[in-house]
């Protein structure tokens, strides 16, 4: 029959199916509501006349049809085309074609009413023990119009369930062969068979229900668990929500689509997920491999806990899943727990050692200034800043070559200042010292810059003298002792004169510096015998 609707009014019709049974708008779901619009506008069923034609096959009688049969198939239909009406008034209609069959005596199905009879196949209710009343039933009906009925209905069966059970389908293929050879009427062995199928076939759907039922179970237990695992994210727990509503409702063809959809959006969640997690995981490894071998090392000196934590360390990298990690965890913090005594305890040692290393450097460093001191390593007098002695030495050595290097004149001086030692005892020990500091900067200020001062001892005070000669010396240290008259030494505003006796000598050939060192200090002596304040050549 042609269709008198245009293309584009049943592609809208097709719009209309798959969004009154929500279905997504796939090209396939699109293809198929499309060909169903199609069909509908072809078939152009004839609502009251369906009805009514469902309303007497509901009434009349079928062969091998129970009334609790029919209310089953009805029911069965109602629920699945609820969400459609023109098709669900299809498909009732195919139902009454299919009954109207089987009260007819034929066995001819069509393709759509093949259709509606898969949808809705019954399920043979007949109790075992009934099974021979029924073949009392069968006999009355009598002859072989019957045996070819119940051929046919055992036809239609074997097709329903061949791709389900496809031994089941061969025993009833085979009960059909032997119905077909008869002639006579059906025997007792033909309604043993029969029973003993459909008795098969209700412990099979019994078990194909526990199993369905165990199968939510099992969904609804891996959606909870899973809820559990990634229960952070907002996202997948609204989706697993929705699939767990979808599935403890009654199935059917939406609610598993849903869910189908939403299980395969939260396997892509959960594979980036699952990267992700596998980073943090590393991460966390390397974290807690590098802070286990923190502590080995730390317990290296206990010893105690060694093998046991390089046994979390390889439980650690072998670890597969988070579970596995956070047991070696608890095992871990509990050994913890007992080390952290030993812990505390080694870190006060190890403050303690820390505090002694302090005190230990300090001390070091003071002993090493002390030794510095001693050993002569420094080279000024700490308190006028002249040569100490140890400087004075290697000045002397230094200036003696040269001067025989170069043959140049080297003269030195050696003064001492006059009764200093009432200056201390008037003025004090510290003026006395301050007298030296004066004595030395006045000195200075007179000497070139080739020429060097040292402290010699107490308040002598040795000039060293490159290329100069006796007279020059003589000189300089006459100069020295006019300046002081000019630079007094001022003590509480007090002006104090320093003056002092000095011995010059020049160094002869090849003499050593003790003998010149000598020569000098008695010329010094002379000039204090001779009256003080004045320089003697020696
Ligand atoms: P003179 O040399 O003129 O004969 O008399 P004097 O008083 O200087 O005699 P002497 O050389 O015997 O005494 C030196 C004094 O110098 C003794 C000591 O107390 C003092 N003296 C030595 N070294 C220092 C010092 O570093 N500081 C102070 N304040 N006094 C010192
Ligand atoms: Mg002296
Ligand atoms: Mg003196």
């Amino acid at each position: 029959m042609e269709s008198s609707l245009e293309p584009v009014d049943i592609a809208r019709q097709a719009i209309k199916r798959l969004a009154s049974r929500k279905l997504p708008p796939t090209p396939q779901n699109f293809r198929r509501a499309y060909l169903e619009a199609e069909g509908s506008a072809s078939v152009q069923i004839n609502r009251p006349e369906a009805i009514r034609a469902l309303l007497a096959q509901w009434e009349g009688y079928q062969a091998g049809l129970t009334q609790a049969n029919k209310r089953e198939m009805l029911d069965r239909v109602l629920i699945n085309f609820a969400n459609d009406a023109d098709e669900l008034l299809e498909k009732l209609a195919g139902l009454a074609r299919s009954w109207s069959e089987l009260a007819n005596g034929t066995t001819v199905v069509d393709n759509a009413a093949e259709i509606d009879v898969q949808a809705v196949q019954p399920v043979p209710a007949t109790p075992v023990g009934a099974a021979s009343s029924q073949a009392a039933a069968v006999k009355s009906g009598g002859g072989s119009a019957a045996v070819r009925l119940i051929a046919g209905y055992l036809k239609e069966l074997s097709a329903g369930c061949r791709n389900q059970w496809p031994d089941l389908a061969d025993r009833v293929d085979s009960l059909v062969r032997g119905l077909t050879a008869k002639v006579a009427d059906l025997e007792e062995k033909d309604i043993e068979a029969m029973a003993h199928i459909w008795r098969e076939i209700m412990v099979r759907a019994e078990d194909e229900h526990e199993l369905v039922l165990s199968l939510k179970g099992l969904l609804g237990l891996l959606f909870s668990n899973v809820g559990e695992l990634v229960s952070e994210d907002a996202w997948l727990s609204g989706q697993l929500a929705t699939m767990q509503a979808a599935l403890s409702d009654r199935l059917n063809p939406h609610a598993l689509f849903q869910a189908e959809e939403g299980l395969k959006e939260l396997v892509q969640q959960q594979k980036q997920l699952k990267g992700s997690m596998n980073e943090a995981k590393e991460k966390l490894k390397r974290l807690v491999s590098s802070f286990i071998d923190r502590i080995g090392e730390i317990s290296e000196s206990t010893g105690q806990y060694n093998v046991r934590i390089k046994d979390y360390s390889q439980r650690i990298a072998k670890a597969e899943d988070i579970a596995e990690l956070s047991d070696v965890m608890d095992g871990l913090s509990t050994d913890m727990v007992h080390m952290e005594g030993q812990m505390v305890a080694t870190h006060q040692e190890l403050l303690a050692a820390r505090t002694h290393a302090e005190e230990a450097e300090a001390r070091i460093h003071s002993l090493e200034k002390e030794l510095e001191e001693v050993s002569g390593l420094v080279r000024e007098d700490q308190l006028t800043g002249a040569l100490n002695r140890r400087g004075m030495d290697e000045s002397l050595i230094k200036e003696m070559a040269r001067a025989d290097r170069m043959n140049a004149p080297f003269s030195v001086a050696l003064l001492d200042i006059d009764h200093f030692k009432r200056l201390n005892d008037a003025l004090g020990h510290q003026a006395g010292d301050q007298a030296l500091v004066h004595l030395t900067r006045v000195v200075r200020q007179l000497l070139r810059p080739t020429d060097s001062l040292a402290r010699y001892g107490g308040e002598e005070f040795l000039a060293l003298l490159p290329n100069s000669d006796l007279a020059d010396a003589e000189k300089v240290m006459q100069r020295v002792q006019r300046e002081l008259t000019k630079q007094y030494f001022l003590h509480n505003n007090q002006r104090v004169l320093i003056t002092f006796s000095a011995g010059v000598a020049q160094l002869q050939s090849s003499e050593a510096q003790d003998d010149l060192l000598k020569r000098a200090d008695e010329a010094m002596y002379k000039a204090k015998a001779a009256g003080r304040n004045r320089v003697e050549r020696g």
